[in-house]
C-alpha cells in the first residue's frame, strides 16, 4: 500500500520549490526545470501589471494563459509519486516503459494534449514496442502522462491519463470502459441519447481526442454502433471497446468496426482481412455486418446504408442544424445542395417547404435518400438531382434561375484537409457560395457549411461569405455560427477536433 506522506511527496515534486501549506501558493521552479508534477501557481506574476496575488489584479491561476501551472489535490500527489516511485526503482517498471521527452517540450504536454508527437520524444528507455503502456516523463523523469507507444506513427503516444490521474490500479482496458462510460453520461445528461421534439435513436458516442480515446469515433445507431478506428492501440483494444459499449449499450448491440486503411499504414499495422467487421458487443465474436440499419433523428427517420455509406454511414454532426431548418423552411422553395442521403432537405419538407430540390453526385447516396423520403411521406415535394454542385448551380443560373430560391443549403465536403491546401479549397468554397447567392431571392438565407477544420469559424469562413458576396454584386449577414452538437466534444488542448463550422446568412 501506498504510505508516502503528502508532505514528503510535494518536497519529492518540487525539489526547488518553497512549501507552504496545502492552499497557499508555492513558488515553483521553471516548467520544464523542476518535475513536471510540481506545478504550483507562481505568485505575484500574475496581473497585468506586475502586482498579481491576492491583494494584486488577479491570481495568476484565475488568468486566460498557455501552460498554467497546476494546483494538485493530495490524491494527485500521490498518484504522482507512485508513478515517481516505480519509475526510479529501475528505470522502467513492470506495468509500463518510460519515454521521455525533450528538454523544453514537457510544458506542450503537462495540460492534457492527447497526443505526444514522436518529434517531441527524446529517448525511449528500455525495448519499446507498439502498443506497449507507457509513461511519458519530462527530462529529469517526472511523470508526465500515461499512453499507448507506436514506435511507427508521428503519433507517437496516444494519451489514456494524466499521470496524476493514474491511481495504479486500472489496466488500459478498464481505462477504455470507464471512458466509454464517460461518453456515455455526457450524452445522456445533455439529453443527447433521446432527442429533442420526439425519438431519436442516433448519435455519437465516442468523438476521439474529445472523450479521451485519440482514435476512436463510434456512432450509435439503435441497436448498432459504428467505429470507425484509425489508430493501431484501438484495434489492439477493440474487445474492450465492444464490452465499453455492452456496458453502457446493452449485451445486444452489434459493433460494426471501420478500419482505416490509410491510417493503419502509417501506423504501421496495415490492415489485414477485412476492412470492415462486426462483433457482437458483450461476447466479441463475429457475427454479419447489417445491411441497411433505420434510425430516427428528432422523428425524421433514415435509413442508413453501413456498408457502403460514407464515413460510419451518417453525418450525427449536422443534426442540430438540420433541425435548425425547418422552421425556416415554412413555404419556402429549398435548394440543399451535397444532400448526401437528403437530411438538410427532409427536414426542409417536414419543416413545411412548398419544394426542395435536393442535389448530389453520388448516386448511391441518392438511392438512400429517396427511400428516406419516402420513408417520411415527403416524396412529391423533393426532386432528387444527380449532378456536380458546381456544374448544376451554374446551369441554373443560365437558365435564368438567379433570385428563385428563398432558402440554399450548402454542405460540401471537405476541400481544405489540411493548411496547405487552402491556396486550392478556398477558391472553391467561394466559387460555391456565389452561385449560391447568385440563386437566393434578395433577403434569402444561405445555410453554408465547411468541414475543413483550416476554414475557420472566424476568420476564413466569414472571408469566403464575403468575397461570394462582392462577385455577384450582393451584401450578406452573418445570422448564426454552428458546430457539431454537443455529442462532439472537444478537447481544448487539442485544436484539429474542431471541424464543423455551419454559418446562417441573409444575402440581400
Ligand atoms: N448534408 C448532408 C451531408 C453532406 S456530405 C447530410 O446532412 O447528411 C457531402 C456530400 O457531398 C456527399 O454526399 C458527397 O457525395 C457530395 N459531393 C461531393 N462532391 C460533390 C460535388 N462536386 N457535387 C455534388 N455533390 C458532391
Amino acid at each position: 500500500m501506498f504510505t508516502m506522506r503528502v508532505h514528503a511527496v510535494r518536497a519529492a515534486f518540487a525539489p526547488r520549490a518553497t512549501i507552504f501549506s496545502k492552499t497557499t501558493r508555492t513558488n515553483a521552479t521553471s516548467a520544464a526545470g523542476g518535475a513536471a508534477g510540481a506545478r504550483a501557481p507562481s505568485t505575484g506574476r500574475g496581473g497585468r501589471g506586475g502586482r498579481g496575488g491576492r491583494g494584486g489584479r488577479g491570481r495568476s491561476d484565475d488568468q486566460v494563459m498557455p501552460r498554467q501551472r497546476r494546483n494538485f489535490t493530495d490524491a494527485q500527489l500521490e498518484n504522482l509519486a507512485r508513478l515517481r516511485g516505480m519509475i526510479d526503482a529501475n528505470g522502467e517498471s513492470e506495468r509500463f516503459r518510460v519515454v521521455v521527452v525533450s528538454r523544453g517540450k514537457a510544458n506542450m504536454f503537462l495540460d492534457g494534449n492527447p497526443i505526444v508527437y514522436a518529434g517531441a520524444i527524446e529517448k525511449v528507455i528500455g525495448n519499446v514496442k507498439t502498443n506497449d503502456f507507457v509513461c511519458v516523463t519530462d527530462h529529469a523523469l517526472a511523470p508526465i502522462c500515461l499512453g499507448m507507444y507506436n514506435s511507427t506513427s508521428a503519433y507517437a503516444v496516444r494519451v489514456t491519463e494524466m499521470a496524476w490521474e493514474h491511481e495504479g490500479v486500472m489496466s488500459v482496458g478498464d481505462v477504455v470502459r470507464r471512458r466509454i462510460r464517460e461518453a456515455f453520461e455526457l450524452r445522456r445528461d445533455l439529453g443527447l441519447t433521446t432527442g429533442d421534439s420526439s425519438s431519436t435513436t442516433c448519435y455519437r458516442l465516442v468523438n476521439s481526442e474529445g472523450d479521451r480515446l485519440s482514435g476512436l469515433n463510434a456512432d450509435v445507431y439503435g441497436d448498432v454502433v459504428v467505429c470507425s478506428s484509425t489508430a493501431a492501440w484501438i484495434e489492439s483494444e477493440r474487445v474492450n471497446v465492444c464490452r465499453g459499449i455492452a456496458d453502457v449499450l446493452g449485451a445486444n448491440t452489434k459493433v460494426v468496426w471501420r478500419r482505416d486503411a490509410k491510417m493503419y499504414e502509417a501506423e504501421g499495422t496495415p490492415v489485414v482481412g477485412d476492412f470492415m467487421s462486426c462483433y457482437d458487443a458483450a461476447t466479441g465474436e463475429a457475427t454479419a455486418i447489417p445491411g441497411e440499419v433505420r434510425v430516427f433523428e428528432n422523428g425524421v427517420q433514415y435509413a442508413i446504408d453501413i456498408e457502403h455509406g460514407h464515413k460510419t454511414g451518417f453525418y450525427v454532426d449536422q443534426r442540430e442544424n438540420r433541425m435548425a431548418i425547418r422552421d425556416l423552411s415554412r413555404g419556402k422553395k429549398v435548394l440543399d445542395v451535397c444532400c448526401y442521403t437528403g437530411g438538410f432537405a427532409l427536414n426542409a419538407a417536414v419543416g413545411g417547404a412548398t419544394s426542395v430540390v435536393a442535389v448530389d453526385s453520388s448516386d448511391a447516396a441518392l438511392r438512400v435518400a429517396a427511400r428516406n423520403a419516402e420513408l417520411n411521406n415527403v416524396q412529391d415535394k423533393i426532386n432528387f438531382v444527380r449532378a456536380d454542385a458546381f456544374d448544376f448551380m451554374q446551369e441554373a443560373i443560365d437558365r435564368g434561375e438567379s433570385g428563385t430560391y428563398d432558402v440554399v443549403v450548402l454542405d460540401p465536403p471537405k476541400f481544405a484537409p489540411n493548411k496547405q491546401s487552402l491556396t486550392k479549397a478556398l477558391p472553391k468554397y467561394v466559387g460555391l457560395n456565389k452561385r449560391a447567392m447568385a440563386l437566393l431571392r434578395p433577403g434569402g438565407v444561405l445555410i453554408t457549411c465547411s468541414c475543413s477544420g483550416a476554414v475557420t469559424q472566424d476568420d476564413l469562413m466569414p472571408k469566403i461569405i464575403e468575397n461570394a458576396a462582392r462577385a455577384v454584386g450582393k451584401t450578406a449577414t452573418i445570422a448564426t455560427k454552428k458546430s457539431a452538437g454537443g455529442d462532439q466534444p472537444i478537447d481544448p488542448c487539442y485544436e484539429f477536433g474542431e471541424y464543423l463550422t455551419v454559418l446562417t446568412a441573409r444575402v440581400r
